[in-house]
């Protein structure tokens, strides 16, 4: 009889199972996390997207960088292997739309394309790279990844060479001086091994680049190519006359001497024509320099350039850049200590205003939604985009200040997991309350003050139940809970997908749960059967429009 009634229990369905164990009857469909948890399996595009606006390059909590990196790897190739002509337009569709923060890893999985792709697959992908190998360094690194893993067969060769052949020639003059080497690699050695035929400009560029005889006389590019020699033999006692090489030729700071970087004179020549993502680079520098302090015509200008809306999309300029300059512009120090500054707070609160701006204009959905941001240890491990000093749980922060100034009735909690677990078999919402951390993120907070508070928050095991669990007992009604978190919850007595089950249940109210992803892989906590569980990748900028139409439920 005993027996009976414990086998009866081990298959009833409705048993609760911890997150250790999978879901009874759904055994096939869930797999093991890093951390021991059961949970979902995304699918191979979803994974494809993580990586490609994710990257790896940066190890986690659980996983090296080179585990990461292979595992992300093999996971392009099985998408490409399906169907090779779609990764390469989400490929162009993410990079050219610049929603990640970084485009090595689009670079990568084009030149995995180019390598294991069908010959469908491979024509598309050498199409698509200009579209995706924008400037002279993207096609340096294009190169270093093709040249490890295949040979420089036609196809290859037309494609890096139409490259320079199709860009008007100033603009290849811009990219021939101001990326000369990445990975080591120079374009004379791209250029080598592609041997494009050009004609008029380009073909004097390209012989000045491979070290064969050129004149730039008489071409469109006389005055910049000469400005470019002629600034690296001044000294810094020519800066008068460096300043005015840069501003008549808009000469980009790469092909500038070292020693006339210590110039103000030259960093305010450099300033009117400099892009926002090298500006928001060397305001540190412009600040130690003096061209940035209160009250100087540099501040203004670099206000103004920060608030231009048309250039800073023009530019694919990215959220992650205005975090990570935030960072590291108000600490007032650099990485190393041993340049530092004052950080001048108006250009601190624009910096701020810029992350925010940045993701685009976000539709508010007008709904209760409950934000539960996973501060376990493990989202304390590694780097989001390789930004130094931004910790997944960090950068959970920033996301739910961006939720602060779009939601008017949107409430945040730090979750862990609760002091008892399921070893105790205690019943689900008893003691969850120890799980959970009130965070005081309001929008009259600065961004960079929310990431110092998420830094030093206590840690613990990983329940992403907790938020669903939590609402459940208090009886709080919420239309939505979104879960930023790294997908690797193992210490809970019942799985999330069925904590929001039952919360639904006892609530009356639908709610929706929105799983945001901060670390590239194939984990998912939500159920894929479930209409009202969404997975989304944090720190796409497409992300929280896409987050706000499926709450809004359009
Ligand atoms: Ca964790």
């Amino acid at each position: 009889m005993r027996n009976y009634t414990a086998t009866a229990k081990a298959v009833n369905p409705r048993r609760t199972v911890p997150q250790t164990q999978p879901l009874v009857g759904r055994e096939a469909e869930m797999v093991k996390n890093n951390a021991g948890g059961f949970v979902f399996p995304v699918s191979i595009w979803t994974s494809l997207d993580r990586y490609l606006i994710l990257g790896a390059e940066g190890p986690t909590y659980y996983v090296s960088a080179q585990k990461l990196s292979l595992e992300n790897a093999q996971n392009v190739i099985k998408c490409i292997e399906a169907d090779g002509v779609r990764v390469v337009n989400r490929i162009v569709e993410i990079s050219d739309a610049g929603r990640a923060p970084k485009n090595d890893p689009a670079l990568f999985a084009l030149a995995l394309v180019m390598t294991f792709g069908d010959a469908d697959a491979k024509a598309a992908a050498f199409e698509a790279l200009p579209l995706v190998a924008r400037i002279g360094t993207h096609l340096l690194h294009l190169a270093a990844y093709v040249d490890t893993m295949r040979g420089w067969g036609r196809g290859i060769r037309n494609a890096f060479g139409n490259w320079y052949l199709t860009q008007k020639s100033d603009k290849l003059a811009m990219n021939l001086v101001k990326y000369a080497n990445r990975d080591g690699w120079t374009h004379r050695d791209v250029l080598r091994l592609a041997h494009p035929k050009a004609v008029g400009a380009t073909q004097q560029l390209l012989g000045y680049v491979t070290d064969k005889p050129y004149n730039f006389r008489g071409t469109e590019i006389a005055g910049f190519m000469n400005a470019v020699a002629q600034i690296k033999t001044l000294t810094p006692a020519e800066e008068k006359l460096a300043a005015k090489l840069i501003t008549d030729y808009e000469l980009p700071r790469e092909v500038i001497p070292t020693e006339l970087l210590n110039s103000k004179r030259v960093w305010e020549a450099l300033l009117p024509h400099m892009g926002i993502t090298a500006l928001v680079r060397n305001l540190a520098t412009l600040t130690r320099i003096g061209v940035i302090e209160n009250g100087s015509q540099g501040l203004a200008d670099v206000l103004e350039k920060l608030r231009n809306e048309e250039a800073v999309r023009k530019s694919r300029f990215h959220p992650i850049q205005a975090l990570a300059a935030l960072l590291t512009y108000k600490a007032g120090h650099g990485a190393r200590g041993t340049n530092t500054w004052t950080p001048v707070i108006k250009l601190v609160d624009e910096l701020d205003s810029l992350f925010y701006r940045s993701f685009g204009n976000v539709v508010p959905t007008g709904k209760r939604i409950l934000y539960g941001l996973d501060i376990s240890g493990s989202m304390d491990g590694g780097e989001v985009a390789g930004v130094p000093g931004l910790t997944p749980r960090v950068a959970a922060g920033a996301l739910a200040m961006l939720a602060a100034q779009t939601e008017q009735d949107a409430e945040y909690l730090g979750f862990t997991a609760s002091g008892l677990g399921w070893r105790y078999n205690t019943s689900a919402s008893e003691d969850v309350d120890s799980a959970v951390t009130a965070i005081d993120i309001s929008k009259k907070h600065r961004l960079d003050t929310v990431c110092h508070m998420m830094d030093a928050l206590p840690m613990g095991r990983t329940d992403c139940a907790v938020p669903a669990l939590w609402a459940t007992k208090h009886n709080r009604k919420f239309d939505a809970f979104v879960i930023v978190t790294d997908n690797e919850c193992y210490a809970g007595a019942v799985h999330p997908a069925v904590a929001l089950q039952q919360y639904r249940n006892k609530s009356g109210i639908p709610a929706k749960m929105v799983a945001v992803a901060l670390v590239a892989g194939q984990f998912d906590i939500g159920d894929p059967n479930d209409a009202g569980s969404l997975s989304v990748v944090g720190f796409d900028t497409a992300a929280p429009n896409v987050i706000s139409d499926f709450i809004r439920g359009e």
